[in-house]
């Protein structure tokens, strides 16, 4: 089929105001197109040439483009770049260049779909020693043959930069109308879509296949399932009334989620955008492929920075500094290890999961999963029946380390929805955030052993502010980042002198560290944020009852305070008036991870 078909759509959509008008188009360009070809079609109106997750890209450089049309139309590039500055667009650039070549009745016509789309998939697949003038060579020789619509089409799409605005539903609602039987037939296609995320694949099963096939679409290994996402409510009791009375609740991760598809050793793992991110994550490939008891399966998780040492999870910005790295990428897996929380299986050795209740994946996923250590685990859950359980739960959640809770119905009806955002899930996330700005200095009142490098050695410290009331030292924070070699070392010695064997009469903990101090080594914490907590002690009652408040993600400055004596550590106080001073309401933002 002639490529000209496709321009002479995309110049129709381009024109119109009307919403309905544009489907109409596809549906009669769709309706024309051989089914052999209909996938290609898709892709090339989506402005793509393979679905996202296959991650080959097309966007060749400005300057090569320049150059293929140059050699097509036999001209300086310079002649080129006036007119590109002057309509901002490379496209209607060389529209107007072709135009004034007067060659658009003689080349029309003569370029097919297949010819247009196999060569641009070869160019975006070319790399290594001559791939630069292989590109450019490919480019020249379409352009070559191309009536000057196409060749503004042509030069967009070698760009990377189509930009329709069709939306992925409208090319389902076309393919509905042209081949499905009618649009009420469109929620199977979308069934389809949402399993695959394939929109050119799931046009041609439709189109070879006919709508039968695409009832029998299954959940393919190495094929992403559009992610299903939750709603938000910040009120745990609305939250249990949505949900029937009661729910699952879950540790909501800060960290990248992942679809991990392992096929008898071989592990596939795609981002929430469903890129292929494989290659930047070889450790969590290792820990799926040997973490699992299937030959086949499909599991869903969050990956997430964390201290070895301590067991602790660190900032979500950290794992950020692991995505795009090609070199050092040894270096960053070490310094930057991460663990993986899985919450959801999709499929197992031929039994597609999405269709079965939460309780019945999670029982699955629990049988599943070979846990190991904190490197690959589960989302930490409980069955929560009452508001109080579920936010007792969110501020353990948070002293943890997590964004907040996950609420997920545990109702007969409470399938996967792939690619749908439901009540099903709820996130429940806080809705003010005290940013911690100043450092606070610190009294050293226990220990914790450390794991791993730091065997023998403390792996985090107890750490409290001082009440000047009554004269007693509240714990506020577990201290384990921001030590070098060093430091372990000398803390070692500094702290061996006030070891004593119970916890000291000033001290006020509810948490039991492995080693009691006499209050007297101070030091310099920087933290982001004062967050309310179920664990430390500090101004309890005094914000939430039942409740004190914690410094999130501490880190150690390395400023060793022995100018100062433990009395004069940061107070309760000032902790609260941080607290209230910095508090401020946390921005909705679409999570992108
Ligand atoms: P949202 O993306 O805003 O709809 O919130 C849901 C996101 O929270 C998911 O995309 C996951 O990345 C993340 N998440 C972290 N922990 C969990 C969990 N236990 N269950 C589901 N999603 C989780």
């Amino acid at each position: 089929m002639e490529y000209l078909k496709v321009v002479e759509a995309y110049q129709k959509i381009q024109a119109t105001t009307k919403r309905l008008a544009i489907t109409e188009t596809l549906v009669n360009l769709l309706k024309e197109t051989p089914p052999r070809i209909i996938d290609k079609t898709v892709y090339l109106t989506q402005g793509k040439l393979h679905p996202d997750y296959e991650g080959i890209e097309l966007g060749m450089a400005e300057k090569l483009v320049i150059r293929s049309i140059a050699a097509a139309l036999m001209i300086e590039p310079a002649k080129i770049e006036v007119g590109y500055k002057k309509e901002g667009d490379l496209g209607t650039a060389a529209l107007q260049l072709f135009q004034s070549q007067k060659i658009a009745k003689l080349s029309s016509g003569k370029l097919t779909i297949e010819r247009v789309y196999d060569e641009l998939d070869r160019i975006a697949r070319v790399s290594g020693k001559g791939s630069v003038d292989s590109k450019i060579k490919g480019l020249t020789e379409i352009l070559s043959q191309a009536s000057p619509e196409e060749a503004m089409y042509i030069t967009r799409m070698a760009m990377g930069r189509l930009r329709l605005g069709v939306a992925d539903m409208t090319i389902l609602d076309a393919l509905a109308i042209a081949l499905g039987g009618g649009k009420n037939n469109r929620p199977l296609l979308e069934r389809a879509y949402n399993l695959c995320s394939d929109l050119g694949y799931v046009a041609r099963v439709l189109a070879e296949r006919g709508l039968d096939a695409l009832k029998e679409f299954q959940v393919t290994v190495g094929r992403p399932i559009r992610p299903m996402l939750a709603e938000r409510l910040n009120d745990p009791q609305e939250i249990l009334d949505k949900m029937g009375g009661e729910a699952a609740a879950e540790y909501k991760y800060d960290g990248l989620r992942m679809q991990c598809h392992s096929s008898i050793g071989s592990v596939k793992l795609f981002s929430r955008r469903l890129e292929d991110i494989t290659s930047q994550f070889p450790d969590i490939q290792g820990l799926v492929r040997d973490g699992g008891r299937a030959k086949e399966f499909i599991v869903e998780g969050e990956a997430v920075p964390v201290n070895l040492e301590t067991g602790e999870l660190l900032p979500f910005q950290l794992i950020s500094q692991r995505r795009g790295r090609k070199y050092e990428l040894d270096r960053m897996i070490e310094e930057i290890p991460i663990s993986f929380f899985a919450f959801d299986v999709l499929y197992v050795d031929g039994v597609d999961y999405t269709q079965r209740p939460y309780p019945e994946r999670r029982d699955k996923l629990e049988s599943l999963i070979k846990i190991q250590g904190e490197r690959l685990t589960l989302a930490h859950q409980v069955i929560a029946k009452s508001a109080e359980k579920m936010e007792d739960f969110m501020e353990h959640a948070i002293e943890d380390g997590c964004e907040g809770i996950v609420a997920k119905s545990i109702k007969p009806d409470s399938v996967y929805k792939a690619g749908a955002r439901g009540w099903t899930w709820i996130k429940y996330k806080r809705e003010y955030k005290s940013e911690m700005q100043d450092t606070v200095d610190l009294t050293v009142v226990g220990a914790f052993a450390g794991r791993g490098r730091r065997g023998g050695k403390y792996g985090a410290l107890l750490m409290a502010a001082y009440d000047k009331k009554v004269d007693v030292f509240r714990t506020v924070t577990k201290l384990g980042s921001g030590f070098k070699d060093e430091d372990l070392e000398k803390l070692q010695k500094l702290l061996e002198p006030y070891k004593i064997p119970h916890k000291h009469a000033r001290v006020d903990s509810k948490l039991v560290p492995d080693v009691w101090f006499v209050p007297a080594v101070v030091l310099e914490v920087a933290g982001s944020e004062i967050t309310l907590s179920p664990i430390h002690t500090a101004a309890w009652d005094k914000v939430r009852k039942d409740a004190g408040l914690a410094i999130r993600f501490p880190r150690f400055t390395g400023k060793y305070r022995d100018d100062k004596e433990p009395e004069q550590s940061t107070t309760i106080e000032e902790i609260l008036e941080m607290y209230h001073k910095q508090l401020k309401k946390v921005k909705e933002q679409s999570s992108t991870a």
